[in-house]
């Protein structure tokens, strides 16, 4: 069974809203100017211009520099704003998967034809109005994201996980991920959409519709897991 327990890194959601300009709002600019004026070189560090290599301070000092300069921009309003929406999106994205998960891990279990061992990631949330959606490796995801369509943070959570359970090392393994999740989830939990009516990753939906009709044969084959199932079209030549 797969679940996930959400955080918020403070210093983490800091950093990521920063480096998204000022989408999350225009007053952001004040904490670019605040950072600009105290340390020039630190801001650069921050922001992860390639000049700070040719700055005075070696990586070491500016780091030590910015960590000061972070600890005080987590007291500032523009920043403490930006953390009480990510609180509440926190608290709304723990009641969609709890009131789901259930549901979803049985869904999971049935495309897939495995017990999902007992597995918690831990999610580090970020804006929800900023697109973020990464696995970092050892159970720990990074998450937050407009609902783009029902459910859409759920099925990606799952896609992210499923990097883990399906242990994703090449191109294919990652569509196969997409028609799980991105697809056959989407719409058992919707109950509505098509295969493929959705933006994803262009250059995975090519292979995915080559593996489609076996997809789809694999589905009702009920001697067949996943694990089999990416052994067969393996073997398979996709263009
Ligand atoms: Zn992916």
């Amino acid at each position: 069974m797969i679940d996930f327990k959400f955080t918020i890194n403070q210093r983490y959601l800091f950093l990521h809203t920063f480096r998204h300009k000022l989408k999350v709002s225009p007053k952001w600019v004040r904490l670019h100017n605040k950072i600009w004026e105290i340390d020039k070189d630190a801001y650069d560090f921050l922001i992860g211009r390639p000049e700070v290599m040719i700055s005075n301070y070696s990586l070491k000092q500016l780091s030590i520099k910015a960590d000061k300069i972070v600890t005080d921009i987590l007291h500032t309003k523009e920043f403490k704003k930006t953390y009480q929406e990510t609180k509440l999106y926190k608290k709304w994205i723990s009641k969609q998967w709890n009131y789901n998960k259930i549901k979803i891990n049985s869904i999971l279990k049935r495309i897939l034809k495995i017990d999902i061992p007992k597995t918690k990631f831990k999610v580090f949330l970020t804006h929800p109005q900023l697109t973020n959606g990464c696995y970092l490796d050892d159970y720990r995801i990074c998450w937050g994201h407009q609902e783009n369509w029902k459910n859409y943070s759920l099925v990606y959570l799952v896609h992210e996980a499923l990097h883990e359970i399906l242990k994703d090392h090449d191109k294919l393994v990652h569509a196969v991920i997409e028609l799980v999740a991105d697809n056959q989830l989407r719409i058992e939990l919707s109950k509505k959409g098509k295969y493929f009516d959705i933006a994803g990753h262009t250059e995975l939906k090519n292979i995915e519709k080559q593996i489609y009709p076996y997809w789809k044969k694999y589905l009702k084959d009920e001697k067949m897991n996943i694990f089999d199932f990416l052994k067969e079209i393996k073997k398979i030549k996709f263009v």
